[in-house]
């Protein structure tokens, strides 16, 4: 099964793809990951793309398209992947069906996360992770247990996304605006696109998106 979980930044679509790559054995491929990993190597695709990310837009279309490509040919990906925070445009939707088809693959889902804006500035701004596995958390709505350690590891260093400041997440939202929202016509037209109520709790959401996925394409 190959799906795409489609929506604005904060929406909760790193979360929801971590506990569907476990329920369903499937590998989540986060574009936004794999930059920041380029980013912290200091590699040529990194240099390239850390101003781009801190400014909130998005990294040209064919550092994206030909990063993915590389990652959906490793081997693990032949289990079924969930597409994180790519597609983001256009011309990357029209690449991923292009790879998709010369691999004989199929796109099973499109699942949009509909959340308000005002919203998602609450929740990206205050949003941490333990350094060290990776838990997230929030200001607000998840503090550690303990204040400055971290639930599952103990571990006393987190780390603060750079694009999470408040000023970044305006132009982030925008760029989904014009860049990314057309891609909800793009795949309602390929019969592909189903929405979900991104604002509901993170286990309703979950238990929605088990249901979507158990039943056939
Ligand atoms: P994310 O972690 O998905 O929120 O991505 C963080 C940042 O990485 C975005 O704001 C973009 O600058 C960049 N990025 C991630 N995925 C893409 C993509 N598919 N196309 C263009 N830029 C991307």
């Amino acid at each position: 099964m190959n799906l795409i979980l489609l929506g604005p930044p904060g929406a909760g679509k790193g979360t929801q793809a971590k506990r569907l790559e476990e329920r369903f054995g499937l590998v989540q491929v986060s574009t936004g990951d794999m930059l920041r990993a380029e980013v912290k190597a200091g590699t040529e695709v990194g240099r390239q793309a850390k101003a781009i990310m801190e400014s909130g837009a998005l990294v040209p279309d064919q550092i994206i398209i030909a990063m993915l490509a590389a990652r959906v040919a490793q081997p693990d990906a032949a289990r079924g992947f969930i597409l994180d925070g790519f597609p983001r445009t256009v011309p990357q939707a029209e690449a991923l069906d292009g790879m998709l088809k010369d691999k004989g693959l199929r796109l099973d889902h499109v699942i949009e996360l509909r959340v308000d804006d005002a919203a998602l500035v609450r929740r990206i701004s205050g949003r941490f992770t333990c350094a060290r596995c990776g838990e997230g958390y929030h200001d607000e709505f998840k503090a550690p247990r303990q204040v400055g350690v971290c639930d599952v590891c103990g571990s006393a260093e987190f780390s603060r996304r750079a694009d999470d400041k408040a000023e970044t997440v305006g132009a982030r939202l925008a760029a989904y605006h014009a860049q990314t929202a057309p891609l909800l016509p793009y795949y309602a037209a390929q019969g592909k696109l189903r929405a979900v109520d991104g604002m509901a709790d993170m286990s309703e959401v979950t238990e929605e998106l088990n249901r979507i996925l158990a039943q056939p394409a």
